[in-house]
């Protein structure tokens, strides 16, 4: 068991080491020894002692020579995408997710399963055994660092188990962290949804740097993850992020914590197609409404009035959202995403910036700037594995649960 900030489960060593990887990976025509010399204020001597290692540990590659005129060529230095793997799952009531990322953080591989009707220990037999498929498909299955799990709050990182998620009750007591890392004997670690959720989006966003953001994750439940100053933010017990009782509508339905308009409530994909006056069970669980969400948003952008006015209502509630929390954290950045934001966006993104414009009670002295996710539904999986490479491989420094 590994308990750490800032671990390296490379083994490769060092900070310098993790700081000259995360350049590189950052540079997909790779970098010269001269470049990383100027962003690092590394000594020559010190950085091809590092590069060298680098190279030799097969992390890393020279890629051919780049310069012309005066002055000797560069050796460009490259990352060695298939020189690690990391796994990531996400445990969602709808679908569970699982991907290999490769060092470079790009799916290598992309696998879901959908738990219709069998129990938790069945669904979780099924994990471990497409998690060692995914990890046999691989040249050198010695190369998987370990796996990450995002799954729905409330979470006890410690002992790596879930808690009582609300939308999965069954999994209540689930040593999943544990479970997990006995079934594909890897370094396994847990982490809120959406809390990969924003450590995915930190991994691909330009240069790293998200700033002061939310990401606002909508599935089967709403919730967000958060970065303060380009760190996600945990919280005492890493289960921050919780905003299913936010009222944002006094009128709204009534929610089981005794108010009424709760955001979770208002934004239950159950609740938008109600509204729409559409079937709300599509599936023997009633718990992948997928198809029905998709016909919502068609039906609202070709104008029909009631799915129009569900979605502009749920846009409306959600801008009340993200004015609370802007206007308590002082942020930048929205990301939305999540699988049922990826299904509603088409219609939603332009009514929630809509709504903001026209929200009362905006504190915030800038305004808050709205983008799409940039790992789609696969976010929290992603995120789940950037985690693992994380601790691997960039030099910010992050929460690490491991056991093995
Ligand atoms: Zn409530």
């Amino acid at each position: 068991m590994l308990s750490t900030r800032g671990s390296n489960l490379l083994g490769v060593g060092t900070y310098n080491q993790a700081l000259i990887l995360d350049l590189i990976r950052r540079s997909p025509e790779g970098m010269s020894r001269v470049e990383l010399a100027e962003k690092t204020g590394l000594s020559p001597q010190t950085l091809t002692n590092v590069t060298r290692r680098l190279v030799a540990e097969g992390f890393i590659t020279e890629a051919g020579k780049v310069g012309s005129g005066p002055g000797k060529p560069r050796t460009m230095l490259a990352l060695e995408p298939s020189a690690r793997y990391a796994l990531g799952v996400h445990l969602d009531p709808a679908v569970t997710t699982i991907v290999l990322l490769d060092l470079a953080g790009r799916i290598a591989q992309h696998r879901e399963i959908h738990p219709t009707g069998v129990s938790s220990a069945q669904q979780l037999a099924a994990i471990g055994e497409v998690a060692n498929t995914l990890v046999s498909s691989l040249p050198d299955p010695g190369r998987v660092l370990g796996v990450g799990i995002a799954a729905p709050g409330p979470l006890d990182t410690s002992a790596g188990l879930l808690l009582n998620p609300p939308l999965l009750p069954e999994w209540s007591g689930t040593r999943l962290r544990d479970e997990l890392g006995r079934l594909t004997r890897l370094p396994a670690l847990l982490e809120k949804d959406v809390i990969a959720a924003m450590v995915g989006e930190l991994w691909v966003a330009p240069n790293g740097e998200l700033g002061d953001a939310l990401f606002f994750y909508y599935g089967a439940g709403a919730g967000v993850g958060l970065s303060l100053a380009n760190t996600p933010l945990r919280g005492a017990t890493s289960n921050a992020g919780d905003i299913a009782h936010l009222i944002v509508d006094p009128d709204g339905p009534p929610c089981e914590c005794g108010a009424r308009g709760c955001l979770g409530v208002s934004l239950e994909p159950a609740t938008l197609l109600s509204d729409a006056g559409l079937d709300s069970a599509p599936d023997p669980d009633g718990r992948d409404p997928r198809t029905a969400l998709d016909a919502l948003c068609l039906r609202a952008l070709e104008g029909e009035p009631l799915p129009a006015a569900a979605l502009t209502r749920a846009a409306e509630r959600l801008a009340r959202a993200l004015v609370q929390l802007d206007n308590l954290l002082d942020l930048t950045d929205a990301v939305l995403g999540g699988p049922v934001w990826a299904r509603l966006s088409p219609f939603l993104r332009p009514a929630v910036a809509t709504a903001l414009a026209h929200t009362g009670g905006v504190t915030a002295v800038r305004p808050l700037v709205l983008h799409e996710s940039l790992l789609g539904t696969d976010v929290a999986a992603v995120g789940a594995a950037c985690l693992v490479l994380d601790g691997a491989f960039t030099a910010r420094p992050s929460h690490l649960l491991i056991t093995d």
